[in-house]
């Protein structure tokens, strides 16, 4: 083929397993023939569209098959897909559509109305798609299905190089202003073979595509590589823990990809100890370190946890920790996937020694090209050919990573570094705690002081004073916050992330 990009995966499967399940939602099965057409339907209709090579279509939704069609589509015609976080306002969505410079928005039922307003603002969006028919507005988007049927069957196979721009995939923006990374199809290759490798999937994989699709891990932490394995991705339209637990048992669900706080949700939930989840294998988490309580009431059901790390901006898979050490190392992140390198760097540019702290710096051929059009953010963060993560990590001495927590966010107290994420695990293991975190604020004495933001459990007192008592059982004084501050919820990413920068300037505005 001339297609060396994702666009021919749905081919080769055609060829080589064609009646395998490939997708389920809301009880349609699609087997990979089925949507191997898909997929060509979805070209030809982006193509009758006017899509051209190099081309930037813009997607977004609760996931929804659409999506994962689209993405190859793109792939097939050479166009960049661009994923747009779901939860985003008006103006948010109106950033990344005008600075990706996307020409078409396939959007969701729920999306009707952010379709009709961007219409208004964004005169170069020549085509706006309702993937599904709208619940509200969406009435002059023009209906997928339709697209589709009229898409013509035929393959085409145009030449896609593995360095040709697949996606441009905005960041969480937890630290600012999402960017929108440049992931190849030789990145997305490379993700896959690497968490193929790294990751315990089978050939007749069932993997829930929970995270949102328009997420890296959502994207890539199971689904892609599950689909290019020949596996099947079992669609979730968003994430409900009792629902999720369900979808698991009745479709026998062998692996997925979370962030901690969602195994947290499910873990609470009366259906986690009734549901039948024998099939289920494995789940990758990452976005954080899975807490040892969590971690635990899932191994006592029997699944078993492979802490990742990673990034939008290395398509995410960067390190991954055996299950078999997921106790002993609990904690880590693990090890580097096979084709990517990882050290840790002192501020001088030399390895960290054993268990010392520095940043984390990856390369390899899961790392993107760079910014879409943003030369300065790309060189600050690309350098000598490794990105610089921003995260503050060590290695142990067997090799270990371990993420202590972002610099950005690390506080420094009176001369000590305080990383943030230490003092937020030691708070959620209270009990009066549902949900916390931490950030530094000016102090005149010691330059900058910890202050705490906490979600009480449902009836537990508001108590400042009770609270950093209890942390200074556990935590070196320095560590312990000053100041805490009780809310109702924290601010949070599509993702679940809390934003950091909404709280400072919350409490130090
Ligand atoms: P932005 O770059 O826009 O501020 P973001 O960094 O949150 O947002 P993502 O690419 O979705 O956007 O997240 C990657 C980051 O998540 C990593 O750089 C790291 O800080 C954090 N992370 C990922 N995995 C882990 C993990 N296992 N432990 C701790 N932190 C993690
Ligand atoms: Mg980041």
């Amino acid at each position: 083929m001339r297609n060396e990009g994702i666009g021919s995966w749905p081919e080769r499967r055609l060829r080589s397993s064609p009646d395998r399940d490939a997708i389920w939602f809301e009880g349609v099965t699609t087997s990979h023939a089925g949507f191997a057409e898909r997929v060509r339907r979805a070209a030809g209709a982006l193509a009758a569209l006017g899509v051209r090579a190099g081309e930037r279509v813009a997607w977004t939704g609760g996931n929804h098959p659409s999506a994962l069609e689209t993405l190859y589509a793109c792939g097939q015609l050479g166009a960049v897909w661009v994923p747009v976080n779901a939860r985003l306002t008006v103006p948010e969505a109106q950033y990344v559509l005008e600075h990706s410079g996307a020409s078409v928005l396939v959007h969701g039922r729920d999306h009707g109305e952010l379709a009709d307003a961007l219409r208004d603002r964004l005169a170069g969006v020549r085509a706006f798609v309702a993937a599904e028919p709208p619940v509200a507005g969406g009435a002059d988007s023009l209906p997928y299905e339709e697209l589709l049927a009229e898409g013509p069957p035929e393959a085409r196979d145009e030449p896609v190089a593995l360095e040709d721009p697949c996606l441009v995939m905005y960041t969480s923006g937890t630290t600012g202003r999402p960017k929108g990374a440049v992931l190849t199809h030789g990145n997305m290759t490379w993700n896959a073979t690497n968490q193929l490798l790294g990751m315990d999937l089978a050939a007749d994989e069932r993997t829930l595509a929970l995270a949102p699709l328009f997420h890296i891990g959502g994207l890539n932490g199971t689904v892609n590589p599950t689909l290019l394995r020949g596996g099947c991705a079992v669609v979730v339209r968003r994430f409900d823990p009792a629902e999720t637990l369900q979808v698991i048992e009745e479709q026998r669900v062998n692996s997925f990809f979370a962030v901690p706080t969602m195994l947290d949700a499910m873990s609470r939930e009366p259906g986690f100890a009734t549901r039948d989840l024998t099939a289920l294998r494995t789940i990758g988490a990452a976005g954080a370190a899975v807490p040892l309580p969590t971690l635990r009431t899932w191994l006592d059901r029997g699944v078993t946890m492979q802490q990742c790390y990673g990034m939008t901006e290395a398509a995410p898979g960067c390190t991954v920790l055996d299950p078999a050490d997921a106790e002993r190392k609990v904690g880590s992140a693990g090890k580097p996937l096979f084709f990517t390198d990882l050290r840790v760097l002192r501020p001088d540019g030399t390895d960290a020694g054993v268990d010392e702290v520095g940043e984390v710096v990856v390369s390899g051929p899961n790392v993107m090209a760079g910014y879409w059009e943003d030369p300065e953010q790309t060189a600050a963060v690309l350098r000598d050919g490794w990105y610089h993560t921003g995260d503050a990590g060590s290695l142990d001495a067997e090799g270990y990573l371990y993420i202590r927590d972002r610099y950005k966010d690390m506080i420094i107290s009176g001369g000590e570094n305080v990383y943030p994420a230490e003092v937020e695990s030691a708070l959620l293991e209270l009990p009066g705690v549902l949900e916390a975190a931490v950030i530094g604020v000016p102090d005149e004495r010691w330059g900058e002081v910890g202050l705490a933001v906490v979600v009480p459990a449902p009836g537990a007192p508001e108590d400042p004073d009770g609270v950093r008592a209890a942390l200074r059982e556990r935590l070196a004084g320095f560590k312990v916050p000053r100041h805490v501050e009780f809310v109702d919820e924290l601010p949070k990413t599509a993702t679940g992330k809390i934003r950091k920068p909404d709280l400072r300037s919350r409490f130090t505005g």
